[in-house]
């Protein structure tokens, strides 16, 4: 059974309702020295108290947590919605100095290295690029703000891993229907995935697109929440989320495939602290309505090529067609990992694959089938013993 607590903020101490959450619900599974990811909703320039952003209050009481109670290095970023530059959104938010005022570092997700790794098992997505980083640390804490998405009816911790992707291939996710290729991604990080954590200090509700590429950044409304909603499942996480938001779980196709494919539970969720009932029912803005009936007709195989051109002309040059969306992420990566020199059996590979694909037996390492072709035991050998054939 999985447990996700459900803690109400008292007095606006935000820091004691995160604190209670980890420790009601069992803190994340990182060991004192590890590094981690903290990966906020930074979507865009708009106001901490706005419900579209993870609250600034919500991030550095995670990161505290974190580097104070289990001695946690924490890095933090995110990546912008697409159209939006994203050193500017850094700067306008001041994220890095907030951050560093608790002991974290910024990582600034436009300066780092993207790898594109393959996805095994992927329905829609059998490769994506992906920032590298997100291989290297001992894990990732997704920190969604609770808000609903006139496409997905809620973007939580599951849909907010999205802002691990390349900025280039995101709108492919789109024509690939979304949904399925969320999951997918969900699928390949699942061993870095160590928790969830919901920013309901404000949530919004009625989101409209705006902005560049129509992104949900437009709050109908904006709710006190007053709510901390924490676990190691981040789909229990986003279920529970999800019926406090007045939703069935079942009908959020995010979680409910995420829950088909076993990749965490929807319903077997011990609940701690407050009760998991609708306390606000979100529902999607009329505009989001509309883009969400044009977005499905968009993604079918039959309408794609009629559609497109006006995809194109309304969101920009970064929209492919759904053939084109399938050439560059619906196919996986060639390579495969060998060993071709002096092994001493230093273990350093096994430690780097964050799939745990790679045993080592007699003292050499078996490679195993759920490699994602990330490569990064091929960097780290310091024997360089291994190669891609
Ligand atoms: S890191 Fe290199 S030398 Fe060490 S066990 Fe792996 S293959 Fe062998
Ligand atoms: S075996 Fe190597 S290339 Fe494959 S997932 Fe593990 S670290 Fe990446």
């Amino acid at each position: 059974m999985e447990r996700v607590a459900i803690i109400k903020i008292e007095n606006d101490n935000v820091y004691d309702a995160v604190k209670k959450a980890i420790e009601a619900a069992e803190q994340p599974d990182l060991s004192s020295g590890d590094t981690v990811i903290v990966k906020p909703n930074l979507c865009a320039p708009k106001p901490y108290d706005s419900g579209v952003i993870t609250n600034i209050e919500v991030i550095k009481a995670v990161c505290k947590y974190l580097v104070e109670e289990m001695n946690v290095k924490t890095f933090v970023g995110d990546m912008p919605i697409v159209g939006w530059d994203p050193k500017e959104v850094y700067q306008e938010l001041r994220i890095k100095e907030e951050v560093e005022k608790v002991g974290a570092q910024f990582l600034d997700f436009s300066e780092e290295e993207f790898i594109k790794i393959e996805v095994p098992d992927g329905k829609k997505l059998k490769s994506v690029k992906i920032l590298k980083r997100a291989f290297e640390v001992d894990g990732i804490i997704s920190l969604p703000v609770m808000k609903n998405h006139f496409l997905t009816g809620v973007t939580l911790s599951i849909k907010n891993l999205k802002g691990l992707i390349a900025q280039d291939q995101r709108t492919k996710i789109h024509v690939l229907g979304l949904h399925e290729p969320i999951v997918d991604l969900f699928q390949a990080l699942k061993n870095q995935i160590k928790y969830a954590i919901v920013d309901g200090t404000y949530a919004a509700n009625q989101v409209k697109p705006s902005g560049p590429y129509y992104g949900p950044i437009e709050p109908g409304e904006i709710v006190k929440m007053n709510l901390i909603i924490a676990g190691r499942d981040p789909v229990a996480v986003d279920a529970v989320t999800s019926r406090v938001m007045g939703f069935d779980p079942k009908k959020i196709k995010i979680i409910s495939i995420a829950a088909e494919r076993c990749l965490g539970e929807i319903e077997d969720i011990e609940v701690v602290g407050e009760e998991a009932k609708p306390i606000k029912k979100f529902k999607p803005s009329f505009t989001g309505r509309i883009i969400s009936f044009v977005s499905r007709i968009w993604a079918s195989r039959m309408l794609n090529p009629l559609l497109h051109p006006f995809a194109k002309k309304l969101y920009g040059p970064q929209m492919v067609t759904l053939s084109k969306a399938q050439k560059e992420v619906g196919e996986g990566k060639k390579g495969t990992v060998i060993l071709v020199g002096e092994c001493d059996g230093c273990g350093v590979c096994v430690k780097s694959c964050k799939v745990n694909n790679i045993q080592l037996v007699d003292g050499k390492p078996i490679i195993g089938d759920k490699c994602i072709k990330c490569f990064i035991c091929v960097e780290v050998c310091p024997k360089s013993a291994l190669a891609i054939q």
